[in-house]
């Protein structure tokens, strides 16, 4: 037996383990890619669940270094959708048979915003007698915010920790109160607290960050036992900081081909989590997403943001899909999608089976 084989059918995972796995190529790459897959299909089906995305506002109170919308970005138009807006992108995904929203803003947790993202949660809830599923993703909020809007029918929530690397978080954000990276691993803990489906996940390829980190951030995953994962390759923005460090990162299709192997390990540690293919995968590559889908991913999310504001969402360079409408955009994701040997699981939440588990065996 080779060392791949072997490593491959072990159930527990050391550092070393992933290391090696992070760093095939060739036919053992193909042997992991095909043992993610099988380990999907046993574990969660070759089943894809959407989440309709709105990116409800692009007016951000922090300052990261890797993103287009960061509060010093003066070159962009800020935006919010407005009630209106957002229920008829809600009814929309309701309409497609979506099942789930994902509601993304840049962050912010001033009084008005919260209670504004309450009265919306609310609303939505309306639409179908709560037919529709929410996630958010809304940054890091007071337990208390987290509480009201999970009692206002939220139930899912992605945080990425973005690096579970403490000294890379701070080469990669400003160094004080508002970008804390204890404080970020302790809203994970609230949000799991308070109950949702709780979802996480890191930029690959970043600057300064190494194969170790990677590793790293799989049993960061596992020992927090998460619910959900979104990752995808970093995409560097003229606009920002880390645009200086460009020249020391790999290649984009370098960086694809590592998203790629990042997802299938996680299959592989994380059989029953639900992992989405990341818009940033699509960008690299046209079909990355379901190349995604093919090594271990089973959540994609069409982007519902109505188009005038898209190119003001621009959190990375050449955001693919800005010029399409959502129904385009679904109806070339369904052709897609049939070609990966996966379907669509139409008017169904999706949660995570992981999630479904951890609670039976707490009650
Ligand atoms: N403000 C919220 C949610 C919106 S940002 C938050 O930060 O949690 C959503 C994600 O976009 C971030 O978590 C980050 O991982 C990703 N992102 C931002 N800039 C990026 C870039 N340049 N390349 C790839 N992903 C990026
Ligand atoms: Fe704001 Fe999120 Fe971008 Fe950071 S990553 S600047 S919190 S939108």
């Amino acid at each position: 037996m080779t060392r791949v084989t072997s490593i491959l059918n072990q159930q527990k995972f050391s550092k070393e383990d992933l290391l090696f796995l992070l760093k095939t190529e060739g036919d053992n790459l193909k042997h992991l890619f095909e043992k993610a897959a099988e380990i999907k299909k046993e574990n969660v089906g070759n089943k894809v669940y959407f989440r309709g995305l709105i990116e409800y506002s692009n007016i951000c109170s922090k300052d990261c270094f890797y993103c287009g919308v960061r509060r010093s970005n003066k070159n962009i138009q800020r935006y919010q959708l407005n009630d209106n807006e957002v229920i008829q992108a809600a009814q929309f995904a309701f309409d497609q048979r979506f099942a789930s929203l994902v509601i993304q803003s840049g962050e912010r947790s001033n009084k008005a915003f919260t209670e504004q993202m309450e009265k919306l949660i609310i609303e939505i809830k309306k639409i179908g007698n709560s037919a529709l599923g929410i996630t958010l993703s809304c940054g890091e909020q007071s337990i208390e915010t987290y509480k009201r809007w999970f009692d206002a029918g939220a139930h899912r929530y992605l945080l990425r920790i973005e690096t579970s690397n403490e000294n890379l978080y701070y080469k990669i954000h400003p160094k004080d109160k508002t970008h804390n990276f204890q404080k970020r691993i302790q809203s994970l803990h609230d949000l799991k607290e308070v109950g949702y489906q709780v979802g996480t996940g890191i930029m690959i390829g970043l600057p300064f960050q190494t194969m170790e980190d990677l590793a790293d951030d799989l049993l960061f995953f596992k020992n927090l036992d998460i619910d959900m994962a979104g990752m995808g390759p970093y995409i560097e923005h003229k606009q920002t900081p880390l645009y200086q460090f460009r020249n020391t990162l790999h290649p984009l299709k370098e960086r694809f081909k590592l998203s790629l192997k990042m997802i299938a390990l996680l299959r592989l540690i994380m059989p029953d989590i639900n992992i989405a293919a990341t818009t940033a995968m699509q960008t690299i590559d046209a079909e990355g997403r379901e190349k995604a889908l093919m090594v271990g991913a089973n959540v994609i999310m069409p982007n519902l943001t109505p188009l005038k504001y898209r190119e003001d969402y621009l959190l990375y360079e050449d955001k693919p899909c800005i010029d399409e409408e959502a129904e385009a955009c679904k109806n070339c994701l369904e052709a897609r999608i049939h070609r990966t040997g996966n379907s669509i699981a139409y008017n169904e939440w999706g949660d995570s089976l992981h999630f479904k588990k951890r609670s039976s065996t707490l009650n």
